[in-house]
């Protein structure tokens, strides 16, 4: 398999976007694993309460584990949560157990609340030899305290936009949003990426709403498009990506091209020359 290249120092990219299934899990997922199978070593950081990304790459996320719940609200040390995946020897994952769910009402009156994952996370990686080429950050479907968390935590924002009718609205929230925390809390972060997912090439539809973002969003949208598949919705109930569960599936190309594309970008870019 191709070897990408490396960046420079850690990409930390939070998955965002407030709508619900709209294949954030699903992207944080598989271009994970793309990334580490093209030689990068990356660590998946799941935020959301569901657990999905935990699930899909095979790792214990009982509610009776410790999971990032803990590091966000008690500083447990980001070390004494991640786990190794089932994917592959190179992708880590720090779990979501069902805790989290309180943590976004728990974390209103800690000191420091919306840089807690941040510190965590800086902390950790400083105590690394090597540290991880990626870090993705799989966020909830809201804009609460967990996503600000994200935010303050990451570089780079990347949204997935489910090809339909509804794709844009409330983009211009979440774009508002990533605006202050940059004025206010994270001044390097920006939105680096848009991916284009569960594309249907038959709808006239889908191709308007995939041009419509181009237009908007010319040098941020990859040129990869994520298909709507079967083999990608099945993968997660293996534990698997779709990558390792049918690599030549057009879901399993499609996410290794946009994670080419990323690592790409990554190695030529930085936010003077964007
Ligand atoms: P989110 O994290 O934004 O809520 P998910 O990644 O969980 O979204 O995706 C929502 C649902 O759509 C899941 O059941 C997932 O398996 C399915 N799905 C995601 N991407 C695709 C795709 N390209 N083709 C088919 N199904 C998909
Ligand atoms: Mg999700």
């Amino acid at each position: 398999e191709a070897v990408l290249p490396l960046p420079p120092s850690t990409r930390v990219l939070t998955i965002s976007n407030q709508k619900g299934g709209v294949g954030k899990t699903t992207s944080a997922v598989n271009l994970a694993a793309a990334l580490a199978r093209a030689g990068a070593r990356v660590l998946v950081i799941d935020l959301d309460p569901q657990g999905n990304a935990s699930t899909a790459l095979g790792v214990d996320h009982r509610s009776e584990r410790q999971s990032v719940y803990e590091v966000l609200v008690s500083d447990l040390p980001l070390a004494e949560v991640i786990q190794t995946s089932s994917e592959h020897e190179r992708l880590d994952c720090v779990p979501a157990t069902i805790h989290l769910a309180g943590a976004e009402i728990e974390l209103v009156s800690l000191v420091a609340r919306e840089q807690r994952l941040r510190r965590a996370l800086d902390a950790h990686l400083e105590t690394m030899e090597r540290p991880y080429d990626y870090v993705f950050i799989d966020c909830p479907p809201s804009l609460g305290l967990l996503t600000i968390n994200a935010f303050v935590a990451a570089r780079e924002v990347l949204i997935p936009i489910q090809c339909e009718y509804y794709a844009l609205e409330g983009l211009s929230q979440l774009l508002s949003n990533i605006e202050l925390i940059e004025k206010h809390l994270n001044p390097e972060l920006r939105l680096s990426t848009i991916l284009l997912t569960m594309y249907d090439s038959r709808t006239n539809l889908a191709q308007q709403v995939a041009q419509e973002v181009r237009d908007h969003f010319p040098t941020q949208t990859l040129d990869t498009i994520i298909p709507r598949s079967v083999r990608v919705s099945e993968a997660p109930s293996y534990g698997q990506s779709v990558i390792s569960y049918d690599f030549a599936s057009s879901g399993s190309l499609s996410y290794r091209e946009a994670a080419a594309e990323i690592a790409r970008r990554g190695a030529s870019e930085s936010k003077e020359t964007n």
